[in-house]
């Protein structure tokens, strides 16, 4: 069975994974809109992975004994100026939610709970990969420069 506290402090990160997706779905709206299908399309499995996260998270609470909530969802922000200027907000996002899932291990090493710092050490790792996968596109996006932009959109819809 899992402390109040830690339920509390997985269920905040559950919502934040559904802050993400929603975040993810507007970048995708936004590049859908201005043309960029290969982009939009990684962009809206972005969104999917960061609500199967959520999921995920909310399956292994209920597991333990815990209650899992879906809070209220703030508003995302949305016009961004450029297809850059989306992915340097990724690599930003990326690492901003990796301080929130090493807040959740933290917690859950307070508690003594093993089982939930073993599970969330997944996402620990995971967001090494989100991290560098964000910066490795916006790399790109700086070496293709206004005229390689096509050829990065359409690796991108390789995804
Ligand atoms: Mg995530």
């Amino acid at each position: 069975m899992i402390t109040k506290k830690l339920e509390a402090a997985i269920n905040d990160q559950i919502t934040a994974e559904f802050w993400s997706s929603n975040l993810y779905l507007q970048m995708a709206f936004y590049l859908e809109k201005e043309g960029w299908d290969g982009f939009a399309h990684w962009m809206y499995k972005q969104a999917e992975e960061e609500r199967e996260h959520a999921l995920d998270m909310a399956h292994y609470l209920i597991k333990r004994g815990g209650e899992a909530k879906v809070a209220m969802i703030d508003v995302v922000p949305s016009g961004w100026g450029s297809v850059l200027e989306v992915f340097e907000h990724v690599y930003q996002h990326e690492c901003h939610v990796s301080e929130l899932v090493n807040t959740v291990v933290d917690s859950a090493a307070a508690e003594n709970d093993k089982a939930t710092q073993d599970f969330f050490w997944k996402y620990v790792r995971e967001q090494v990969e989100e991290e560098a996968t964000a910066a490795g596109i916006v790399d790109r996006l700086k070496k293709a420069g206004e005229n390689g932009l096509f050829y990065v959109d359409a690796q991108l819809a390789q995804r």
